[in-house]
């Protein structure tokens, strides 16, 4: 075995502190350059609220955080609503998550009339719902009007579940998605694209992912503007979906099976001259998916291709020794790869997953300031591996642009990533001010398949821990959205206790 992967396996015994001591001495970002961090954030937070453009789903996220009663009550619906097969069904949920919550207190709060408007069809549902036990005439209504009007409410909330997800999907086919894609592609973004739906539980599903890949990397390859692959349109594709077994105890099965399929939609996205990236999942599964990788990148039929791409989350503890494999594989291989960094999507399934299994550690940060330092010390790495790798920085959080605009001088060695229906007006700002490319992750899809994604969308910004929950809170000043790291200092211990039964980030149950 190399002895990065080697390094690698090993790191996995590191606890937090370690972990990011490790990653600060490494990284060495001085005094100075914190400094200037802290004020280029500062600068992007002023100017991002100084737009009259928050998109509409930052605004939700801010009103109906997953800190309050009916932040969690959306959650849970928009988690459970789209795939309840039937009426009765439907109803009992609505009224159970619906009527308890206090949407009066949220009136009149947001700056969007969508936002408001939608508040108060819930407080109106809530009236409605309400299982008053006083008796009386309004109480006679009331019944009335809930037994009536259950369609109507039904038909309402279900519509209001749905332009949720619409703001996070930009089309329901591929050809659909790349034609809405079309105003921004004028103005100069790129895309890449994702096939929404998420793991494959059967070989028909893992079949018909792979079809659905392969069909759109033959419709993307129709907007190709040139034959340099950071200009074109690409594919964001998730292993979990080619293969219903895709887990480190059945590893032959996956090198057998699941290997060939990538390497063909590799080799397709090649021929179509643009890029192929491979999403990250959970990390119980990242020892394996660095097997695959390097199984589909050793083909000789990839040679002088720079556009296989691999995505790495800074939340899990062994970032940086993934970032150092890949940059050895490129050598070995001599090729160029693209690499996205992101924080990690999947925080409160690694820590759910970790107590319920009694592990002894987590694989992820526990801290979300240790995810922000970790996010940093790998963008510098990778700042220095340009040479083999091309950057994609993935992320909402404007002090993390910030860093890697203080960090990364010569802007034509990466570009910025953005999902669509999120961080609008920091990208457009950045895009305008910098001239830095910037790319956005569209899902494309129905609406049965955004549920897994969605929610995945909700945790995160929904946690007031969260960037785009913060910037549109004008109470929190700038200085304290873009606030101060201390990279020197590393955080405390863990802090979430190792068994079940505890809550989640966001405080909602699993
Ligand atoms: C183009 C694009 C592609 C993406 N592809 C992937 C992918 O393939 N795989 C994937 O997993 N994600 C992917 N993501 C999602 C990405 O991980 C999240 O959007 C990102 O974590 C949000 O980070 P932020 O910098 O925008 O926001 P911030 O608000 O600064 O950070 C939020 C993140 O901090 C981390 N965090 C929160 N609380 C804690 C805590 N207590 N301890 C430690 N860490 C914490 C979590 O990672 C959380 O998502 C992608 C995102 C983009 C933009």
């Amino acid at each position: 075995m190399k002895e990065h992967r080697i390094n690698f396996r090993a790191a996995k015994s590191f606890n937090e502190t370690a972990a990011l001591e490790n990653l600060v001495a490494n990284a060495s970002i001085n005094k100075e350059l914190r400094e200037k961090i802290s004020q280029r954030g500062i600068e992007l937070v002023e100017r991002i609220r100084e737009r009259d453009d928050t998109g509409m789903m930052e605004l939700f996220l801010s009103e109906y955080g997953l800190s309050t009663d009916e932040g969690v009550a959306l959650m849970c619906l928009a988690e459970a609503l789209l795939r309840v097969p039937d009426d009765k069904t439907i109803d009992a949920l609505i009224e159970d998550k619906i009527a308890p919550s206090e949407w009066g207190k949220h009136l009149g709060q947001s700056h969007s009339s969508l936002v408001n408007a939608s508040t108060w069809a819930l407080f109106v549902t809530g009236k409605v719902l309400d299982d008053d036990k006083s008796s009386g005439m309004a109480a006679i209504m009331r019944g009335a009007i809930k037994r009536v009007g259950e369609p109507v409410i039904r038909e309402a909330v279900t519509r209001l579940m749905k332009v949720l997800g619409q703001q996070f999907v930009l089309g329901e086919t591929i050809e659909k998605a790349m034609k809405r894609a079309g105003g921004m592609e004028q103005k100069g973004f790129t895309y890449s694209y994702d096939m929404l739906g998420e793991a494959a539980c059967t070989k028909q599903d893992a079949q018909q992912y792979f079809l659905s890949y392969s069909d759109s990397i033959t419709e993307i390859a129709k907007a190709k503007l040139s034959d340099d692959i950071r200009e074109n349109p690409g594919i964001s594709i998730k292993l979990s979906a080619l293969h219903p077994r895709y887990e480190t105890l059945n590893k032959q099965r996956v090198m057998d099976e699941l290997v060939p399929r990538a390497t063909s939609l590799a080799i397709l996205a090649k021929s179509a001259g643009i890029g192929l990236n491979i999403d990250a999942e959970e990390a119980g599964r990242l020892d394996l998916s660095l097997d695959v990788i390097e199984a589909v990148l050793s083909n000789p039929d990839l040679k002088n291709w720079d556009g296989f791409g691999v995505v790495v989350q800074a939340y899990n503890r062994r970032a940086s020794y993934v970032l150092q494999w890949i940059y050895d594989l490129a050598e070995r291989l001599d090729r160029k790869v693209m690499v996205r960094l992101v924080k990690g999507a999947y925080w409160d399934t690694e820590i759910k997953h970790a107590q319920v299994e009694g592990y002894q550690d987590f694989p992820v940060f526990t801290q979300k300031a240790a995810t922000d330092v970790s996010y940093i010390c790998c963008a510098k790495m990778l700042l220095e591996m340009t040479d083999r790798i091309y950057p994609q920085f993935a992320t909402h959080n404007a002090h993390t642009v910030a860093s890697i605009l203080e960090m990364g001088e010569d802007k034509s060695k990466y570009e910025f990533q953005r999902l669509h229906g999120m961080g609008e007006a920091l990208h457009d700002t950045v895009f305008e001010r910098q001239g830095t490319r910037c790319r956005i992750y569209a899902p494309v899809g129905a609406h049965k398949d955004l549920l897994a994604y969605l929610v995945r969308r909700l945790l995160e910004n929904g946690a007031n821990s969260s960037f785009v929950n913060q910037i549109v809170d004008e109470s929190i000043p700038p200085s304290a959205v873009a606030w101060r790291m201390s990279y020197a200092t590393p955080m405390s211990p863990e802090s979430i206790p190792l068994r079940a039964n505890c809550k989640s980030q966001s405080g909602a149950p699993r």
